[in-house]
């Protein structure tokens, strides 16, 4: 693979000011005792600062080049855990998360993230995609990851990022955005399922899915999916989770 085409499979944007290094660091607010993941090493920078602040710093990296570059930096550091692979696929435990994210894998990385236990996360998200995310009912934004996004999740955007903050420039705008935890999520198939009936009555939706048997109001049953808020939603999820 060349690097260029490594460069857009991983999503591969590097941070080039120390400055938002140093001001993601802050916002981490990291204490000693705290176990901290990075998806995306890269060459290792901000996992190198991460590892003076933390008890231990967890970090995968996908690229395989980049992940020696990463280890040449790091060999002698004993609170680094480097790995290479799919951070996705990682049940590692941590407390905190942080990562300049690879962009096409921001949706992956929501429903993971809305899985796990964890403090605080920071990471950067394209604008597009926060507007998804911060979307409310009924807004044309409004979709599943919105849903997953804001049942799971307290989210705060922190900072904009400029394209020029990273090499290569990425197309658009990013966020720096803080998320908390606020339910975890163990499965976030029955939010993709429903939001394949967009357009579509609750009613109809929990018949197509023979869920009919749910005892829910009338007026409940005749909004469509895409008008339900997130709390609503949890309310359904909750019901199933009795049901089962
Ligand atoms: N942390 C560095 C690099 C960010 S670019 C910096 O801030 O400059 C995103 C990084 O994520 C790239 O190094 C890319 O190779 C890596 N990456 C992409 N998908 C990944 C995945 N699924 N798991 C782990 N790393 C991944």
């Amino acid at each position: 693979m060349s690097r260029k085409d490594r460069r857009k499979r991983f999503g591969q944007h590097f941070m080039v000011k120390p400055e938002l290094i140093d001001k993601m660091i802050a916002l981490l607010n990291i204490r000693k005792r705290d176990v901290v993941f990075e998806i995306g090493a890269g060459r290792g920078e901000l996992t190198e600062r991460l590892a003076q602040f933390s008890k231990k710093v967890i970090a995968y990296e996908i690229d395989e080049r980049l992940f020696r570059e990463a280890k040449e930096r790091l060999y002698n550091k004993e609170n680094i855990n480097l790995v290479l692979g799919d951070a996705f696929k990682s049940h590692r435990s941590f407390d905190l998360l942080i990562s300049n994210l690879p962009y096409s894998r921001s949706s992956d990385f929501i429903c993971w993230l809305a899985g796990k236990r964890f403090k605080r996360a920071l990471v950067t998200l394209q604008s597009d995609f926060v507007k998804k995310l911060l979307a409310k009912p009924g807004d044309k934004n409004y979709r599943a990851i919105s849903v997953i996004a804001q049942i799971a999740f307290k989210i705060t955007i922190k900072d904009k990022i400029e394209r020029e903050a990273f090499n290569p420039k990425p197309k658009v705008t990013s966020y720096l955005v803080l998320i908390g935890q606020k339910n975890r999520l163990k499965d976030v198939r029955f939010i993709k399922t429903l939001f394949s009936f967009r357009g579509k009555k609750l009613s109809k939706a929990l018949k197509k899915l023979t869920l009919s048997n749910l005892k829910l109001n009338d007026g409940f049953l005749s909004k469509r999916v895409e008008h339900l808020t997130p709390d609503e939603i949890l309310y359904l999820i909750e019901k199933l989770e009795v049901k089962r």
